[in-house]
């Protein structure tokens, strides 16, 4: 992994990354400014930043003003602590067995529930703070309501807990009409009323959207920072984050009635010509995306036809200037005009699996960081 690929790593890829980091900074701070300022707006980068390498995406993160990070596991958290000196870095899934991961990275753990709570103050005693997450409709993580009932009974269990944040996650964000949503910021204002005073957390991307009443002390929006869409079926207001363009490595004309691929799965409705190219389910390049998407090629659409294998895709390149379609030259798989999201929408999933699931085979190019 290095930010700036020599031109002969690039001339031997068989598939390009690209990642802007200054168009991740840049859509950080468009959220902070919808939440009030840097301070309000935290940055989940679990699961590697989403799949395009926490390593970079953090420290731009951190240089754009933000202060405070989620991760996942614990595992995520320690790396992360290599890169990022003094931030907080907070772990969604909470303690899991020893506190001394946490001392030794000074991560913040989210407890989930009350046994989480327990173990924490055992070891806390006053000094290690955590984040309490408040279940209100995922059933998912989080203290569920009869547990909240007996910490509201009870509120000795947080002895020696110093608060970080009390946080609850909404399941139906990107619905903005969901009644859930209006149900959940109800039941989660109920609940801190009922616990201490902390600073309190509800939305991600999608919940930043449905408004300052979903605001409160910060936001944690995750996949709006690398361009995944907040608002389905509204324009995007996020800038692109990447590019994914993959070597065209044969070219070939086929017969009418021809078939291409495992099982013979396409078969040609006229003699045309089909592009090899250098990507496949191995890449991330979902297989539920054979005979459903397009790929670029000199500004057209070129269709994938045939399934898609471990390693590599068919395209139609009937249509396209042969010249443009040659060995050797690049088909666009994830572009500015085509994104993560619509390169979801044809494998039948979303912008955040295709963006997790791109894989490391791809030679890595970050725009925009530092030197
Ligand atoms: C993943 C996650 C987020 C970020 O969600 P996005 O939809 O990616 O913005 C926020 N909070 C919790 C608890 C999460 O698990």
């Amino acid at each position: 992994m290095t930010a700036t690929p020599s031109p002969r790593m690039l001339a031997r890829a068989s598939s390009v990354l690209e990642i802007d980091l200054e168009a991740v900074a840049a859509n950080w701070r468009a959220l902070a400014a919808l939440v009030g300022g840097p301070s309000r707006c935290a940055a989940v980068v679990k699961a590697d930043a989403y799949g395009l390498g926490a390593a970079f995406v953090a420290p731009a993160l951190l240089r754009a003003g933000c202060e405070r990070f989620f991760v996942a596991t614990i595992a995520e958290g320690t790396a992360l602590r290599r890169v990022l000196k003094d931030a907080e870095i907070a772990v969604l899934n909470g303690p899991v067995a020893s506190a001394v991961p946490f001392k030794a990275a000074r991560l913040v753990p989210v407890l989930n529930d009350l046994a989480q709570l327990a173990f924490w103050r055992r070891f806390a005693k006053g000094e290690h703070r955590a984040m309490l997450h408040i279940d209100t409709g995922m059933n998912r993580l989080g203290l569920p309501p009869g547990e909240l009932d007996r910490l509201a009974a009870e509120p000795g269990l947080l002895d020696g807990v110093p608060l970080a944040a009390i946080l609850s996650h909404l399941a139906c964000a990107e619905e903005p009409d969901n009644p859930i949503n209006e149900a959940q910021r109800a039941d989660f204002l109920a609940a801190l009323a009922r616990l201490p005073k902390a600073p309190a957390s509800l939305a991600g991307s999608s919940g930043i959207y449905l408004g300052p009443a979903y605001h409160f002390d910060f936001a944690r929006p995750g996949a709006a920072l690398y361009g995944v869409n907040p608002v389905p079926g509204r324009p995007n207001p996020m800038r692109s984050v990447v590019r994914l363009k993959a070597r065209i490595l044969q070219v070939r004309d086929v017969d009418r009635d021809r078939s291409v691929g495992y099982g013979a799965a396409h078969r040609m409705a006229h003699t045309g010509r089909i592009a090899t190219i250098a990507a496949g389910y191995a890449d991330g390049w979902l297989r539920s995306g054979s005979h459903r998407g397009t790929v670029g090629i000199a500004g057209k659409r070129a269709p994938i036809v045939g399934r898609i294998s471990m390693d590599l895709m068919t395209v139609d390149v009937s249509e396209i200037d042969p010249r443009a379609a040659t060995p050797g030259a690049f088909a666009d798989l994830i572009d500015e005009t085509y994104g993560v999201d619509e390169a979801a929408a044809a494998a039948g999933t979303i912008g955040y699996e295709i963006l997790t699931g791109i894989g490391r085979r791809a030679l890595r190019i970050y725009r925009g960081g530092p030197g």
